[in-house]
């Protein structure tokens, strides 16, 4: 079968980050569900939520001690009655109805301030003999109160919809009332390993043969990311074969290739896909790992003939290449798919513990050891021997990001990391 290769397209990591950006602003997510507050960690929301009533409900106080009027304190110390006490929870009924000039009430975090009370002075700064206190510091108006509505007004959207729900968005939504959410479906995205080296786990290589271990990483990935994984069998370096497959493959919501996208003789994905029609944005990038990484779309596969077409990465085999790329521009996509709205790329950064020598011209994302303790932390390069080397990846717990044109990089200078 001869079929032309797609015409290469390589970009820089920035210009193919850009553009696997601009394809993920295109997608739409599909159906939505509702499920457990609980079950909601980790998914994409898909509707609004908004305040029930007003956040706090009631002028809350942030401290135990005295509610007052703080030009009660003018003159210090002040001595003043007190009136009451009022604990979180306390009942409407049973609170001081309103503290005048020379009075005051005890109350305890957390508990709503009465009215006529403009500010509480902390516990630690008062003594108390009978119905008498005695205040040695003086408060600012609104001191240690946070205001009815002060967080939010009732009504008010908390979350919005497209938001990756973490553990303080669960609160939130736990703060309102929300028992369910509704949620984006998870995305089915299909794994195709290919290579006719690579066995599956259970099998016994060969002496020349290699363990699948990119579908599995892909996997953990993938579910981390909130996608549900469709492995395929292991894909020949064969072209009817791998077409089969890939053809299987597009029936997914997103596919994910690893390997035969290099420049051997048997690395046939591109041209597979070629003679599907696919439309490639790119088929490298300037970095290392995942050279030789491809991205594109094929309209091919459509469940009962309706035009759809499916997002596709074809992911350097080397097992690094394949986590890196994942990581860089498989996941924008797959998020976008599950309905979460863009994030950009964030590095954080760290000061670097030992020299690093290089040569110049790819952008590198090398694996790497944070360690440190507290607000010291230091970064350092594990050594490995290249893109194949899952052992040193697997001791790193981050990447060191290198731009293209450093050749070198001294002990100390702060260097972008990117966290996995
Ligand atoms: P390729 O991209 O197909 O040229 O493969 C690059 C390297 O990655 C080769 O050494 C392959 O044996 C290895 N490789 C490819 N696929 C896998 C896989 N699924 N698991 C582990 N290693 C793989
Ligand atoms: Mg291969």
């Amino acid at each position: 079968m001869s079929v032309p290769p797609a015409s290469s397209t390589v970009l820089t990591f920035e210009d193919a980050r850009r553009v696997v950006e601009q394809q993920a602003a295109l997608l739409r997510p599909g159906a939505t569900e509702s499920v457990d507050l609980l079950a909601a960690t980790g998914r994409v929301l898909a509707e609004p939520v908004a305040a029930d009533r007003d956040l706090p409900p009631f002028p809350r106080t942030t401290r135990d001690g005295y509610a007052l009027r703080s030009a009660d304190l003018s003159h210090l110390p002040a001595s003043l009655e007190v009136i009451g006490e009022i604990k979180a929870g306390e009942k409407l009924e049973r609170m001081p109805h309103h503290i005048a000039s020379g009075q005051a009430a005890s109350i305890m975090t957390g508990a709503p301030v009465p009215p006529g009370a403009d500010a509480v002075v902390m516990v630690e700064y008062t003594l108390q003999h009978g119905k008498q206190v005695e205040i040695s510091r003086s408060v600012a108006q609104g001191e240690n109160i946070v205001p009815r509505g002060a967080e939010a007004r009732q009504g008010a959207v908390l979350l919005a919809r497209g938001v990756r729900l973490n553990e303080a968005d669960i609160a939130l939504a736990a703060s309102v009332g929300k028992s369910r959410l509704q949620v984006y479906r998870r995305l089915r995205v299909a794994v195709l390993t290919t290579g006719d080296e690579i066995v599956d786990v259970d099998a016994t290589p060969g002496p020349t043969q290699i363990r699948n271990s990119n579908s599995y990483s892909l996997r953990a990935q993938i579910q981390r990311a909130g996608g549900e994984a469709v492995l395929l069998p292991v894909a020949p370096d064969e072209f009817e074969g791998l077409r089969r497959l890939i053809e299987a493959g597009l029936k997914a919501d997103l596919l994910l290739m690893t390997g035969g996208v290099s420049m051997g003789r048997y690395d046939l994905v591109e041209q597979v896909l070629s003679e599907l029609h696919a439309e490639f944005f790119f088929t490298g990038a300037r970095i290392q790992p995942g050279r030789p990484v491809v991205f594109g779309k094929c309209g091919a596969g459509s469940p009962a003939g309706e035009p759809r077409a499916t997002y596709f990465f074809g992911l350097p085999g080397n097992p690094v290449s394949t986590m890196v790329t994942f990581e860089l521009f498989a996941r924008p996509v797959l998020a976008a798919l599950e309905g979460e709205s863009p994030r950009s790329l964030m590095f954080l950064h760290a000061p670097l513990k030992k020299e690093i020598r290089i040569k110049t011209g790819l952008k590198r994302f090398l694996p790497a050891l944070l360690s440190g303790e507290f607000e010291r932390s230091e970064v350092e390069l594990v050594a490995w021997q290249g893109s194949g080397d899952i052992a040193a990846t697997a001791r790193a717990n981050c990447y060191i990001v290198i731009p293209e044109d450093r050749d070198r990089i001294a002990a100390g200078e702060w260097v972008a990391v990117m966290m996995r």
